[in-house]
């Protein structure tokens, strides 16, 4: 079992595969040009490997598959069946804005990933075009349905902002209802990356618009998961994941790392170590080292509540969210 400097258990590992993306978010990525990591620095799958093994032998039991985009990154589906055969037993879901979904589900689903999470910001293609910059909407609900399809279990995002999508927030909870999968409203978190200006909803906002319609019950919050449950009378259940209110630190129960190698203990924290060499060398336990020392350095609270910190330098699309 790995724990950190403050005792608390880690046993969830999310897995930043490419920082590259094929949408530009507002929310998320600059829309101004802006250079990638060159392919030469990225970790191979082989090595990511390496270490996924080493954490899982160490007490890692959950596996996130994130980005940028994951699905950009060719063989995604040899990655998955590479820690699936290793570990069967582990919870390996992967995030994904679902535009190339359609195409590579069934290959996912075989490789042994088991559950999905879509972003889903809009059911208008000119909303869901002005928040990801591009003609995005059929592809996405084309990759809801076939995710379904194939039986993986899914989960989708939305995160609302003022002006744009708000008045969308009870049709996708709707939508979601009637295909019988959870969502999970995210409050905007605001980064250097995201467009100037943009506001989201608070997490008592978004209830706000949901209380129109519907009846809410409060459930509370399950295991480590940052997301807070709801309960609408007819027992359909959605998530609010509300950073402006809560820090989720005292029960934070993970580690990042990116598609460079950089384990980050902390979104909001800005240190990190890398396992790029250790691995290329295949020098595990050195890799095993500074896992262990990354964990000793996990700051016990973020910092984003300290003043004047209100905004992270980290991108979402480089740590994986
Ligand atoms: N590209 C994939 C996607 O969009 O699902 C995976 C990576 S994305 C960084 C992971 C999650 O982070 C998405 O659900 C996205 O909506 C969320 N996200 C990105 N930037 C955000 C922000 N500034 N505030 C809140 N959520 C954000
Ligand atoms: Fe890309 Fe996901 Fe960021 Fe949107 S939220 S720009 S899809 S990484």
């Amino acid at each position: 079992m790995l724990k950190d400097g403050f005792g608390r258990n880690v046993d969830y590992l999310r897995i930043s595969v490419t920082e590259r993306c094929n949408f530009r978010c507002q929310y998320c990525m600059p829309d101004k040009p802006f250079s990638w990591v060159p392919k030469e620095n990225l970790l191979s799958f082989e090595d990511m490997f390496l270490f996924v093994k080493a954490s899982i032998d160490e007490g890692i039991n959950k596996i996130r598959i994130t980005g940028g985009e994951p699905l950009l990154r060719e063989d995604l589906d040899r990655f998955i069946k590479m820690i699936s055969s290793y570990a069967p037993d582990v919870d390996l879901a992967l995030t994904t804005n679902a535009y190339l979904l359609p195409k590579v589900a069934d290959k996912l689903k075989d490789a042994g990933l088991k559950r999905i999470n879509i972003s889903l910001d809009s059911l208008k293609p000119e909303v869901a075009q002005k928040i990801s910059q591009k003609d995005v909407l059929k592809n996405v609900l084309d990759g809801i349905e076939k995710a379904l399809e194939v039986g993986l279990k899914v989960k989708i995002n939305m995160v609302p902002l003022k002006g744009i999508n708000e008045d969308e927030i009870v049709d996708i909870l709707d939508f979601c209802k009637s295909r019988g999968v959870e969502v999970r409203f995210i409050e905007y978190m605001e980064n250097a990356s995201a467009k100037a200006g943009l506001k989201g909803l608070l997490g008592k906002e978004i209830l706000e618009h949901i209380k129109k319609k519907y009846k809410i019950k409060k459930l509370g919050r399950f295991g480590s998961s940052p997301s807070f449950s709801y309960e609408l009378e007819d027992g359909y259940r959605f998530g609010m994941i509300d950073p402006h209110k809560h820090d989720f630190c005292e029960s934070c129960n993970r580690i990042r790392l990116t598609a460079e190698g950089f384990l980050i203990p902390c979104l909001y924290f800005e240190d990190a170590m890398s396992i790029k060499e250790a691995v290329e060398k295949k020098d595990m336990q050195k890799a095993v080292e500074v896992l262990k020392e990354v964990l000793k350095n996990k700051p016990e609270k973020n910092k984003w509540d300290e003043e004047g910190s209100e905004t992270s330098s980290r991108a979402f699309y480089e740590t994986g969210g």
